[in-house]
């Protein structure tokens, strides 16, 4: 899929992290690359020029000591990774991805080249000397007070806080670029910009980061090679983090089509684990303030992932494999989930039983179960055909205004805040009124009634049910396509409406679109019991 509107003017540019190929994708890259579709579908379904980049993270001493644990080249390593594991399963969880960018590229790697020699021509860049604790899970040098005390197996040593691994003593003769000299720019533009970095826990990390003042940044390494050279220095590698976050300017067109990049670049939100924040909040802007670039809207960090109490990040890869849950609840259950069940950028937990609970009330009783009645009930009551309502009363102004109130709230949640729970929750709160409203309406109590009037209030009951599920079909589509895409099918939209995807957000609330005449048909239960599933 690619991006859609027309018009000119700036994209609305979305990133998830490059990710590290040590390792085939988990639960926790599915979550913020999940997060990242549903943020630019929800806005293509604005009308606006969306652009949603993903993709790998491929050098740095990580990747080349794996990749020689498994007796290939790094290249091949990589290559195969991310052709056997990563695209598929971005395709398999419906990612609508504009572009994927892999650092090994050449499109990348020269224009790596470029942004450094121009930082080291500005001034920006000097050779020194370092020494001190570096862990390779990090790919980050630490501070001393930040390690902690090992114990058992690594009495006696240092560990990383992160990987609670022993971290190695680096020396090294490296070019350092001037970080040191951008703490008051940088807290002078968190202050001007309070949205730029979300949470606001994660806010008050970095300020308080900064505040006790920034230490220059090596930004190469030469004890290994597996890295883009440093283009005035080829005994060196440029630094993987600064290789890696140049790839929100190289695969938006930096230093190849100034129309594209500008079309693009900066983003309005990084998507991010807050394991990496200070890459993102500290030394990404430093870089781009350095070479004069624009900076991004906000850096949004999702916390940790638990499952079982353990943390799902980069360092912990024994967690459970996104398709151990899509082949028993399905891709749309999957993409839904985790997005309704913990608010982001809080820490949250994976829980079988608590997905199976949510599904079962949520997705197949509330949701799944009001969608088959009302195409079976326009089947029985009117041969399928959607009839036309003419006697609307109280209870009917009630839904239509809980409608126009939802769409807003979910509007402002989801496209505007990042807070895709709380759209979620507004969502189905509509879904539980309009079950509230069949209940109390009781068409087949109606039905029996066959005068004008009876058939004329059963014509409008059904109505309104069956156009208030054309809004939650729009309303649903950028979480669960293709569970929304059944419904519009069954709704018999698209001779009227068009496609789904065509669905402006901002139209979803005006009551009537849905055509009286449209045919609707009672098609496959979008979400069957958990017994019936296939696999079950
Ligand atoms: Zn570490």
């Amino acid at each position: 899929m690619v991006a859609t509107g027309s018009g000119s003017g700036k994209a609305y540019y979305v990133t998830t992290p490059i990710y590290y190929v040590n390792d085939a994708p988990h639960l926790g890259h599915a979550y913020t690359t999940v997060a990242g579709d549903v943020l630019t579908r929800w806005h293509r379904q604005r009308g606006e020029r969306v652009w949603f980049l993903t993709g790998t993270d491929e050098h740095g001493q990580k990747v080349l000591r794996t990749a020689e644990a498994n007796g290939v080249s790094p290249q091949e390593w990589c290559d195969r990774l991310v052709e056997e594991a990563w695209k598929p399963l971005w395709r398999h969880l419906e990612i609508a991805h504009d572009d994927f960018i892999r650092t090994t590229e050449q499109r990348h790697t020269d224009r790596v080249r470029e942004f450094v020699q121009d930082l080291y021509d500005k001034g920006e860049i000097y050779q020194g000397g370092y020494e001190g604790p570096y862990c390779v899970g990090c790919e980050e040098y630490k501070l001393p007070g930040e390690l902690i005390a090992g114990e058992g197996e690594y009495a006696g040593r240092q560990l990383c806080p992160i990987h609670k691994r022993p971290v190695e003593i680096l020396k090294e003769e490296n070019y350092f670029f001037k970080l040191s000299e951008y703490g008051d720019r940088l807290l002078a533009h968190y202050e001007a910009h309070p949205e730029f970095i979300q949470p606001e826990s994660a806010r008050n990390e970095v300020v308080n980061f900064v505040r006790q003042g920034l230490q220059d940044l090596s930004i190469s390494r030469s004890t290994f090679d597996w890295g883009v050279p440093v283009p005035w220095d080829d005994r060196h590698v440029i630094y993987v983090w600064v290789d890696a976050l140049l790839n929100y300017a190289t695969a938006a067109g930096y230093n190849q089509n100034q129309d594209t990049f500008e079309s693009r670049f900066p983003a309005d939100v990084h998507l991010i684990g807050k394991d990496i924040l200070r890459f993102h909040a500290v030394i990404w802007p430093a870089l781009l303030m350095a070479n004069g670039l624009r900076l991004p809207g906000r850096v949004v960090a999702n916390g940790w992932l638990l499952v079982g109490g353990e943390k799902m990040s980069k360092s912990n890869l024994t967690g459970i494999s996104p398709r151990d849950i899509t082949s028993h609840f399905g891709v749309d259950a999957f993409r839904w989930y985790l997005l309704r069940a913990i608010a982001y950028g809080q820490d949250g937990s994976f829980s079988w039983e608590d997905l199976a609970a949510r599904y079962t009330s949520e997705l197949a009783n509330d949701y799944g179960n009001l969608a088959s009645r009302v195409a079976a009930m326009v089947g029985r009551y009117f041969d399928g055909v959607l009839p036309e309502a003419t006697a609307d009363g109280g209870a009917e102004q009630a839904v239509q205004d809980a409608l126009a109130k939802t769409v807003a709230d979910a509007d402002r949640k989801i496209g505007d805040d990042v807070d895709f729970q709380a759209g979620i929750v507004a969502i189905f709160d509509f879904v539980k009124q309009v079950n509230g409203y069949i209940s109390e309406q009781e068409p087949w109590k109606v039905a029996k009634d066959g005068s004008p009037e009876g058939r004329a209030r059963l014509a409008t009951i059904l109505y309104t049910a069956a156009e208030s599920l054309r809004a939650v079909a729009v309303l649903l589509n950028p979480f669960m396509p293709e569970s929304s895409q059944r419904l519009w099918e069954s709704l018999g939209a698209e001779p009227g409406l068009g496609a789904l995807a065509d669905q402006r957000v901002q139209d979803a609330g005006e009551w009537g679109r849905l055509p009286a005449g449209s045919v609707i048909t009672k098609g496959a239960i979008l979400f069957p019991r958990l017994e019936d599933r296939p696999g079950a």
